[in-house]
């Protein structure tokens, strides 16, 4: 008897034949003379039904939720089930039988939220995993196609990024060490062998801040890559984003629609992507009642109301220089404002920052002096513009915010298995 995944039995692939699926029961229902069992395994759900004069009706019987099993039955079309198919058993083997499962209908998110380890068997989360996966392969396929090298950059680091204050401090040993926030630096020092370089790795930010769009650990998409400028950059962003969209609408359209998510929103993300200054953002904002003014930073609510305006993914670019990291490079016209662009989607705002890097070492240095850091503090990264300095770009992409974005997810904790915020390490 063949053992087969249950997709396979839905898309109608073993019509009357005799199978064997392995997986977990997820609903029961039980008359006098006939048992439903919904299980599921990694691929889905089917109804099976066994009739009380079947040899598995014992076994049925005692069968709990999330109890696993192995059942061997006759695979039958069959309109009133759900997904069309059914099998009917002809035996069963009990592999794990469950206690009391905690999680059953129409309970809180909170109490779900805390059973992290059992809520993963979800449907939901079965499908924004699956999605989750394919993303990073879609992500990881476009890089590659450009011939970008993936790297590994170390989690542990001796120095900040960027500022002190949403770092994690640790002790290494008997010295004080940092986790990572970001692996730019790392693969600034690769392009000077590789040139095209990127990666996908956790960064860590001591994020106090309880929101939708904020976690402690997240998933860093970053890449790098010499003699570029800011056109570039925004051109191969846009055209990720749209390789990444129109793949997973392509792609992933049945687990999409399971998840209610509009296919069409993603299906139509198209390049170029509306552009425009921040300058522009300030102006149109001050328009609709903000108070902010030229040089604020733009906060999530400002994000927010320019995302309406497009309703789908955009650029923000040329940011105050003050309000950028020290490796931002200026325009050499107006060092006030510097070489960098965000990219905004509704509802979440910000989800990458890029920017052309400071190549010069003396302007750099002076960069770092004004932030209040100390220049030899970064000697490694000095030594990358005295040894065959270069015109690079580079951005970061926060996974899980585009995932968020992409699903409709209402938070960011729901687009990683196991989130960690302010609150959340466990399990
Ligand atoms: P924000 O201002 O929203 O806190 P940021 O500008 O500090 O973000 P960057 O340093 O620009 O973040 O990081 C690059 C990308 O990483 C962001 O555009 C975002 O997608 C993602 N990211 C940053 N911080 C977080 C976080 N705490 N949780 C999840 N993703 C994040
Ligand atoms: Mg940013």
């Amino acid at each position: 008897m063949a053992l087969v995944k249950i997709r396979e039995v839905l898309d109608g692939c073993h019509e009357n034949e005799k199978v064997t699926v392995r997986g977990w029961v997820y609903r029961k229902r039980e008359g006098k003379t006939l048992i439903f069992l919904l299980v599921r395994d990694a691929t889905g759900f089917i109804q099976c039904t066994v009739k009380k004069d079947s040899p598995a009706w014992g076994d049925a019987e005692r069968l709990t939720i999330e109890s696993s099993l192995k059942l061997e039955g006759t695979a039958k079309p069959d309109k009133r089930a759900p997904g069309g198919y059914e099998i009917t058993a002809e035996s069963i083997e009990v592999i794990g039988l469950a206690e009391l499962f905690p999680i059953t209908k129409d309970q809180s998110e909170q109490f779900i939220r805390d059973l992290r380890h059992l809520w993963l068997r979800s449907r939901r989360m079965n499908l924004v995993m699956k999605i989750r996966d394919k993303v990073m392969q879609f992500s990881r396929d476009f890089f590659e196609s450009q011939d970008f090298t993936e790297v590994s950059p170390p989690m542990f680091i001796s120095a900040a990024v960027e500022g002190g204050s949403t770092l994690f401090g640790l002790k290494y040993f008997d010295q004080n060490l940092y986790l990572t926030q970001s692996s730019q630096l790392y693969l600034e020092i690769l392009i000077y062998s590789l040139e095209k370089v990127y990666c996908i790795a956790p960064s860590f930010r001591a994020e106090k801040s309880r929101t939708i769009r904020h976690l402690t650990e997240y998933w860093h998409m970053e890449g790098e890559w010499p003699f570029a400028d800011m056109n570039d950059l925004m051109r191969f962003e846009e055209e990720l984003m749209a390789h990444i969209c129109q793949q997973t609408a392509e792609k992933c359209k049945p687990e999409l629609e399971e998840l209610g998510v509009d296919v069409s929103k993603l299906a139509s993300v198209k390049t170029p992507f509306p552009r425009m200054t921040y300058a522009e953002a300030v102006e149109l904002l001050r328009k609709k009642g903000a108070t902010l003014k030229w040089g604020d930073d733009l906060g999530y609510e400002d994000e927010k109301t320019l995302a309406e305006e497009f309703g789908k993914p955009f650029f923000v670019y040329d940011y105050p220089t003050a309000i950028k990291a020290f490796y931002c490079k200026t325009h050499s016209d107006r060092p006030e404002i510097a070489l960098s662009v965000d990219m905004l989607v509704p509802r979440i705002g910000e989800i990458s920052t890029g920017g052309a890097r400071e190549d010069d070492k003396d302007k750099l240095i002076k960069r770092i002096e004004e932030m209040g850091l100390k220049a030899e503090d970064y000697e490694w990264y000095l030594d990358l513009r005295r040894y065959g300095t270069v015109p690079h770009v580079g951005f970061g992409m926060g996974l899980e915010r585009l995932l968020a974005w992409m699903l409709d997810l209402e938070n960011i904790i729901d687009a990683i298995p196991f989130p960690r915020t302010t609150r959340r390490f466990y399990p």
